[in-house]
């Protein structure tokens, strides 16, 4: 029987208070949990991520605003449809867009303004320019600032921790390196795991990302993309160890979805099951944590989904009618007015689902704790 089928009513009590009192799962709980496939054990696998959310977020819900500011990269991730050898048709905003649109942004009701880019040269080689639109967003919002620049040196992230930035998000996606030297092509792993450290001590949030769907991932030739590594329940508990090791203030788990023109493009897309319950796994592992719910694998949904998991932030969030992009963009052919991954949307959603946003002052006080920690 799985995991949460066979327990009584007395055990399941006691499991969520034992997690509440951040008791240790081992490796063999992860993988019982991640293996179930009983409905009625899944449910109270997510009952209980929820119940543990709720003791330390109750209903509130945290919004970030995601301004992919450059499609430019000069890396060549497997998995990413921004690589720097995919013809896509790119584009870096300048400064003064920036500003106009952080007006608008500013009274979206997001708690957090998500600067995003592919490792473009023009942001990742010249530092003044990433700290001109962290400036940029931080004046004209008033609000916190994540940064996801990719891997830059320690110069830099001080750079950034003067300039005032609130978290930096960087995926290691994971932590069996063979599968990363497959996934982040000639990229280190060691440096990428450091650039993390770095941010942490320099008195930034760090946010850490892992994918599921490997055991999907084929190959333009058919092949597997590592045998030895696919199994996504293996995968999961060796990416869940590693990032617990820099003590993360926000973790997450995404689906890889197969992108056009991308070496693992013929790749058939994994159901987004094991992505749920990797979502309760990092809520019993990191009980007091931000977890997002991506409204980029399958929008709104797909967030509800997350949500009742055990996720407690909503990231991708892009205004109406704005014409940026998402990374994973499960939506890139729908038109801007159709897309629904604005804040209004989410709100009346969470409203629906009996949750709500949460106050600014206790996102803030959020960040704060960790940084003092
Ligand atoms: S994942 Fe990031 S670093 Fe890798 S190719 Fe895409 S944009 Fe570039």
């Amino acid at each position: 029987m799985d995991y949460f089928s066979k327990m009584s009513d007395a055990e399941y009590n006691q499991f969520i208070e034992d997690i509440i009192q951040k008791k240790s799962l081992t490796d063999d709980d992860i993988r019982s949990m991640l293996s179930a496939t009983d409905k009625a054990g899944l449910q109270r696998m997510f009952d209980a991520a929820v119940s543990v959310k709720n003791h330390y977020f109750g209903n509130d819900v945290y919004l970030y605003s995601f301004v992919y500011f450059s499609t430019y990269c000069k890396n060549q991730c497997t998995f990413c449809y921004y690589n720097a050898k995919n013809k896509i048709d790119r584009y870096r905003i300048t400064p003064e867009e920036l500003r106009t649109m952080c007006e608008e942004l500013k009274n979206e009701g997001v708690h957090m303004i998500d600067l995003t880019m592919g490792e473009d040269p023009h942001f990742h080689n010249k530092p003044e320019n990433l700290l001109e639109f962290v400036r940029i967003a931080k004046e004209v919002t008033g609000l916190p600032v994540m940064v996801s620049p990719g891997v830059v040196d320690n110069d830099f992230i001080q750079a950034l921790s003067k300039e005032g930035a609130n978290f930096f998000a960087l995926y290691q996606e994971t932590y069996q390196e063979e599968l990363y030297e497959k996934l982040r092509a000639g990229q280190s792993f060691e440096e990428r795991f450091q650039a993390r450290l770095n941010a942490k001590a320099a008195g930034i949030c760090i946010e850490d990302g892992i994918l599921t769907g490997f055991s999907k991932m084929k190959l333009s030739n058919g092949e597997p993309v590592s045998p030895s590594v696919s199994d996504d329940i293996e995968s999961a508990v060796a990416s869940i160890r590693g990032m617990q090791k820099a003590d993360p203030d926000q973790v997450r788990v995404m689906t890889f979805e197969p992108q056009p023109g991308t070496p693992l493009a013929g790749t058939t897309q994994a159901s987004d099951l094991m992505e749920l319950k990797v979502i309760s796994v990092l809520r019993f592992v990191f009980p007091d944590r931000l977890i997002p719910a991506s409204l980029d694998v399958a929008g709104i949904p797909g967030m509800v989904d997350r949500l009742n998991a055990g996720a407690n932030v909503v990231t991708s969030i892009i205004s109406a009618d704005s014409k940026l992009e998402g990374v994973v963009n499960f939506d890139r052919d729908v038109s801007l007015n159709e897309r629904k991954r604005d804040a209004k949307s989410v709100i009346e959603k969470l409203n629906e689902m009996g949750l709500a946003r949460g106050s600014q002052e206790n996102f803030e006080a959020y960040l704060n704790r960790n940084k003092s920690s």
